[in-house]
C-alpha cells in the first residue's frame, strides 16, 4: 500500500502515520525527519536546508524530491510506504508522479486530516511543551512565530494538493479534529474501502 497524508502542520500527520506503520508494516517516509536527520549529521543537504527550516519555509524541491526518490528504492519500501509531509508543492506532486511511474509503482489514496485552523497552534505548542518535558530535543519550528510562517507556507504552496489529487479522484478526507483514536479509526475505514 502506497499512500499520501495531507494536512497541515500539526494535523496529526506523524503520529497518524506511527500507529499505520505499526498496523500495515510499511515504513513512514517523512521528509521532515529525513531533512532534520540530514541537519544533526551535517551533510551538504543539511547544511543547506537549516535556516529554511528554522524560518518554516519549505526546502527546495529538487532536494527532497532526490531524497524521497533515493528512500523509496530501499528494501523496506516493497511492499509500500507511508509519505507524511511530501509532496507539499504542486511540483512536488507532479515530481512523486513521475518518480513512482518511473519506477513501475503506483499510488494507493491521498488521504487529508481535515483540522481547524485555531486549533493547530495549541497542538503545536503542546508537543514542545510534551518534548521538553520528556527531556527530549524540541523542534526550532515548533514555537508561535516559526508555526504562522509554516501556516502561511501551507496555504500558499500545500494547499493546492487538495484541489489537485480531487481532480484525479484520489482524494480522501478524514475529520482530523477527533482524538488520536478517532481519526486512525476513520483512516482504517478509508484503508478497508479501497
Ligand atoms: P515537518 O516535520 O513535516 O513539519 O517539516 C519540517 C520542515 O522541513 C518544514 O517546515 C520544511 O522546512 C521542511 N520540509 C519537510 N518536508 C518538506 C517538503 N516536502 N518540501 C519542502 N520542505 C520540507
Amino acid at each position: 500500500m502506497r499512500l499520501i497524508l495531507l494536512g497541515p502542520p500539526g494535523a496529526g500527520k506523524g503520529t497518524q502515520a506511527q500507529r499505520l506503520v505499526e498496523k500495515h508494516g510499511i515504513p513512514q517516509l517523512s521528509t521532515g525527519d529525513m531533512l532534520r536527520a540530514a541537519v544533526a549529521a551535517q551533510t551538504e543537504v543539511g547544511k543547506r536546508a537549516k535556516a529554511v527550516m528554522d524560518a518554516g519555509e519549505l526546502v527546495s524541491d529538487d532536494i527532497v524530491n532526490a531524497i524521497v526518490s533515493e528512500r523509496v528504492d530501499e528494501p523496506d519500501c516493497a511492499n509500500g510506504f507511508i509519505l507524511d509531509g511530501y509532496p507539499r508543492t504542486l511540483q512536488q506532486a507532479d515530481a512523486v508522479e513521475a518518480m513512482l511511474s518511473a519506477k513501475g509503482l503506483k499510488l494507493d489514496t491521498v488521504i487529508e486530516l481535515v483540522v481547524d485552523d485555531k486549533a493547530l497552534v495549541g497542538r503545536i505548542i503542546k508537543r514542545a511543551e510534551e518534548a521538553a518535558a520528556a527531556g527530549q530535543p524540541v523542534r526550532k519550528d515548533d514555537n508561535a512565530q516559526v508555526f504562522e510562517e509554516r501556516l502561511r507556507e501551507y496555504y500558499k504552496k500545500t494547499a493546492p494538493l487538495t484541489g489537485y489529487y480531487y481532480a484525479k479522484g484520489a482524494l480522501r478526507t478524514v475529520d482530523g479534529m477527533g482524538s488520536i483514536d478517532e481519526v486512525t479509526g476513520e483512516i482504517e475505514a478509508v484503508l478497508a474501502s479501497l
